[in-house]
């Protein structure tokens, strides 16, 4: 019931609950020249049913791409995989996903809270080795991080890097914006001259300047990099960055399974919350 009254809200952020859905919002982006990955949502499933049914769905959503010539990659939580159900199935099932998208696709596992920081990265590594064509999130808040983004760069590994999204304590985690901001601007440094096409996940104005004003005095070409920013969120400045040569990703997320990730997008900004309850009771 409460899901039914969300959902047109949350679709400031979701493209949709089907696939076709998704891929008219990737039309559209790509018609702007604007890259795209596409997200099924889901997370923590705790049992095979529901992973066998989202590798079905990226298998598929791979298809589609493909089919239609689609400017688009796919990004994916372990924990929607099955990682809590058994690690090796879900090896088994992100590597088939890796080997649908073999070739020309790229799949990126996304981040999520501290508890699977250490075996995202692991299974990362793992998978890695056979399959090129996967890449991992860094968040910036982690303490741990400037560690792991000097070991990603040594393998050549793609990197997004990100503020980071869940609510983590300080014995873990930077707690400012400001000390994450410097974080953030640390780890892009060593990621924008030394990685491997790595992606400035964020809309912060301050962020995306500091971003185009390194690669400029650095000298670095504005297509070694990309810029990724969420479906629903600062639009026109993703349409602009495109506009100005810089290579723009955006994240596209769809399918019935979109609370936990409307939710997220609510706690990092109070605004949306007053656009929910406004829309809400909006007759
Ligand atoms: C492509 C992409 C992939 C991501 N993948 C991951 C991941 O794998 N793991 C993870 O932990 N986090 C992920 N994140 C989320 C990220 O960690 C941040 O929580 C999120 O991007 C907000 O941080 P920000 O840098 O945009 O800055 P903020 O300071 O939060 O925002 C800067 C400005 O952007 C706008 N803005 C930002 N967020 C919103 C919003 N929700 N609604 C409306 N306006 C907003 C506002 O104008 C705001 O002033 C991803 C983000 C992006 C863009």
């Amino acid at each position: 019931m409460l899901n039914q009254l969300l959902f047109p809200v949350a679709k400031r952020f979701v493209s949709g609950q089907t696939i076709q859905d998704a891929v008219t919002a990737v039309r559209r982006l790509n018609a702007s020249g604007i890259r795209t990955t596409l997200d099924v949502l889901g997370e923590n499933v705790s049992d095979r049913r529901a992973a066998d049914a989202a590798v079905a769905t990226y298998l598929e959503t791979l298809d589609w791409i493909q089919r239609e010539g689609l400017s688009s990659n796919v990004s994916l939580k372990l924990t929607q995989m099955g990682l809590d159900i058994d690690r090796d199935y879900c090896l088994e099932n992100v590597a088939r996903i890796c080997e649908r998208a073999a070739g020309n696709n790229f799949v990126r596992i996304d981040m999520e809270g501290s508890a699977y920081t250490e075996r995202t990265l692991n299974f990362f590594y793992e998978l890695f080795q056979k399959h090129q064509n996967v890449g991992v999130v860094i968040q910036a808040y982690l303490h741990r991080s400037e560690q792991d983004v000097r070991r990603l760069i040594e393998l050549r590994a793609r990197v997004r890097l990100c503020k980071g999204a869940y609510k983590e304590p300080p014995s873990l985690a930077v707690q400012t914006m400001a000390a994450v901001r410097q974080n953030f601007m640390s780890l892009a440094s060593l990621l924008l001259s030394k990685g491997n096409h790595p992606a400035m996940a964020t809309h912060d104005d301050v962020l995306i300047s500091w971003t185009k004003n390194y690669i400029a005095q650095h000298q670095l070409p504005k297509d070694g990099f990309e810029f990724q920013m969420l479906y629903g969120v600062r639009s026109e400045t993703q349409r602009q960055l495109a506009a100005h040569g810089y290579s723009m990703r955006v994240y596209v997320p769809f399918g019935t399974h979109w609370l936990p990730y409307f939710y997220r997008r609510m706690r990092e900004r109070k605004e949306n919350v007053a656009f929910v309850l406004k829309n809400l009771f909006r007759k």
